[in-house]
């Protein structure tokens, strides 16, 4: 059995995603595909007890594009981190998978975003609509079992709402932040990998900065960390080579492997 976690960065964008429309600035005309990011979301695959899991994080904007590139073909569940268009506004090409599995797939989601879900979509959770998505909306807890593996879900500060960072063993991944309380940062210890939300270099009402986020890698520690949620206020090359060894600047299709230890799993 594998003992490690395959993350796949689907999208590193942040909402407008880059290029932006209109925009002919040098990061949207940029030629370096890692300056070309689709909405922020990733892809999480380990070995559980009956075979590969792969969960979803967020259904972006641009799930379908990401799904092709990515070549997506199973998929087990979605974990959802917030309701923001660009995290959910997916949802319906998740139909595919259900023609194909002809069964409901399972998503998680905390109070706040299945009540945004089932507003947006209020077609798909209609028990009298056909061809729809067929969708089991779950309501997050503070850790989840999926296929083998704990799963926790760490609520951050966003503006003036609330997002979910998720850890599993030592990877954890937190997008769309601007706090994070000390409960928060104490699930938050030990980590290999953080991939974090960096939005531009300004600080932002509902977005760590670039100082921010740094700040938040010298107080968890965790031995790398991968910025994501990029604006075209930042290049690729650029602001690798201003950041510290440790800290690297994450991009679409980017994929990593984080070992996943023993004291993750579950029956
Ligand atoms: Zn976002
Ligand atoms: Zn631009
Ligand atoms: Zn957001």
């Amino acid at each position: 059995m594998s003992t490690s976690l395959r993350v796949t960065f689907l999208g590193t964008g942040t909402s407008v995603g880059i290029p932006v429309i209109t925009c002919e600035c040098d990061v949207c005309t940029s030629e370096d595909p890692r300056n070309q990011r689709l909405r922020a979301s990733v892809l999480l695959e380990w070995q559980g007890p009956q075979g590969a899991a792969r969960v979803l994080v967020d259904t972006s904007t641009d799930f379908r594009q990401q799904a092709l590139r990515a070549g997506i073909k199973q998929l087990d569940a979605v974990l959802y981190t917030h309701g923001h268009a660009d995290h959910i506004l997916g949802l319906d090409e998740l139909r595919i998978f259900n023609f194909v599995y002809r069964k409901a797939i399972p998503l998680y989601a905390d109070a706040a975003t299945a009540a945004v879900l089932r507003h947006v979509f209020s077609y798909a959770f209609d028990p009298d609509a056909i061809g729809v998505p067929q969708l089991d909306l779950q309501t997050l807890a503070d850790r989840v079992s999926l296929f083998g593996v704990r799963i926790e879900a760490i609520p951050l500060g966003h503006g003036r709402g609330t997002v979910q960072a998720f850890r599993i063993g030592n990877f954890a991944y937190a997008t769309d932040c601007n706090s994070i309380s000390d409960e928060a940062a104490a699930r938050l210890q030990g980590l290999d990998v953080l991939v974090l939300d960096s939005l531009r270099r300004k600080p932002h009402r509902s977005h760590f900065g670039v100082q921010q986020a740094l700040a938040e890698v010298d107080r968890l520690q965790p031995k790398r960390t991968y910025l994501t949620h990029l604006s075209h206020d930042l290049e690729h090359v650029a602001l690798e080579q201003e950041l510290p060894p440790h800290v690297r600047v994450a991009h679409d299709q980017m994929v990593i492997e984080v070992p996943l230890g023993d004291d993750w799993r579950c029956g």
